[in-house]
């Protein structure tokens, strides 16, 4: 009999009767025939914005753009340096490329995975603008200690929130703390669309009515052109789903939160696995449910010959990818972020994801290393 497939994500309707409220607000923002900058968008940013506890919430593109934007509103550019960490999606460093200024890569937290102050203090010199707070996983950063590092180097804060709405630090939700945030809300992400969209979160309304100028072509009203900007709007449609969606993103963290706690206790103890670890005061939405061990690449195997799928965040640190070689890094330079992309791997988890199948991914974990 062959066996049953799991795969690493799916998209379910979790909760249940969620994809119906879904299909109805995209059949009634078809029909509102308003597809570019009009109510829905206008509603989402503003839900959006109350949700995250931020002044305002511009809605954008994607995540990518997001961060561009978002830079260059605090006023990066060429000759500027930015820190970001060592270990995360490429988006991150490209935005700062984008942005014409220079990344500088900080070594992760060796529990967290996150940037930290006391990491990032260590790469500062006298040409940098600002530091990108990566929330990796979905784990907030420890942010009062960022915090404080910027302003004593009056350092831009730029949060990376792509993978972490919803997450906080100390009671205070991710994408507030910054100058400015960006939020990615790609299908997969703990708050997806149907297809590509972001936004940028601020408090400063200075930033703010840069952002909405730039976002559209730099007008600050039809035909008024007042700075060079690009065409990054969010898509109508994309801010009625989300609107939808964003009324259950609490109830989604928490469904991932508990199948985390499930793995957590299931897999503790295990030799030679580790578990992701939760720092106090920064919570985690477990956008990503990440182990470690130095037999990866046998366990991913193992776990794809019984039909389980999983997935490795991040096999290549931006260091040793072949597209940032001009920053004149080499193997060594970073051995936290080189340690996790040769141990991580990460276990389904999504809402929506059966206890039958997860017993079946905790069991062959199980199994796997009872045999070794
Ligand atoms: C997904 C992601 C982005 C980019 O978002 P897109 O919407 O795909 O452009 C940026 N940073 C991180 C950490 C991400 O995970």
């Amino acid at each position: 009999m062959k066996k049953q497939q799991l795969p690493y994500f799916e998209f379910r309707d979790f909760p249940t009767g969620m994809d119906e409220e879904v299909k109805q607000a995209l059949i009634k923002a078809t029909y509102s025939k308003q597809y570019i900058l009009g109510a829905k968008g206008a509603a989402f940013d503003h839900a959006f914005a109350s949700y995250i506890g931020a002044g305002a919430a511009i809605g954008v593109g994607n995540g990518y753009d997001a961060l561009v934007i978002a830079l260059k509103a605090c006023g990066i550019s060429v000759g500027d340096e930015v820190l970001l960490p060592a270990n995360t999606f490429i988006a991150t460093i490209n935005a700062v490329l984008q942005a014409g200024a220079k990344p500088v890569l900080v070594e992760p937290d060796v529990n967290t995975f996150n940037i930290t102050a006391a990491g990032a203090a260590k790469a500062i010199s006298s040409e940098t603008k600002a530091i990108v707070p990566v929330h990796l996983y979905g784990q907030a950063c420890e942010m009062e200690e960022v915090v404080k590092l910027a302003e004593k180097f009056n350092l831009k804060i730029i949060e990376d929130a792509a993978q972490a709405h919803g997450a906080t630090y100390k009671q205070q939700k991710v994408g507030s703390f910054g100058h400015a945030s960006a939020f990615s809300f790609y299908p997969t992400k703990n708050l997806g669309a149907l297809g590509d969209a972001g936004a940028v979160v601020t408090s400063d309304p200075e930033l703010e009515a840069f952002i909405r100028r730039y976002r559209n072509y730099g007008e600050a009203g039809k035909y008024n052109s007042v700075l060079v900007g690009v065409n990054s709007r969010l898509d109508e449609l994309q801010a009625a789903v989300l609107r939808v969606k964003l009324q259950y993103l609490d109830e989604l963290n928490a469904e991932r939160q508990r199948l985390a706690e499930v793995y957590l206790s299931e897999l503790q103890d295990i030799e030679g696995l580790s578990l992701p670890y939760s720092a106090p005061c920064c919570a985690h939405v477990f956008h990503i449910f990440n182990v470690r061990t130095k037999h990866r690449d046998a366990l991913q195997a193992g776990l794809q010959q019984q039909g389980i799928s999983t997935a490795i965040h991040y096999p290549v640190p931006l260091h040793l990818q072949p597209a940032y070689s001009f920053l004149g890094h080499r193997q060594g330079d970073f051995p936290v972020a080189e340690e996790l992309s040769q141990t991580s791997l990460s276990l389904p988890l999504f809402p929506g994801l059966k206890e039958q199948e997860q017993e079946s991914v905790i069991n062959a974990v199980k199994a796997f290393f009872r045999n070794k």
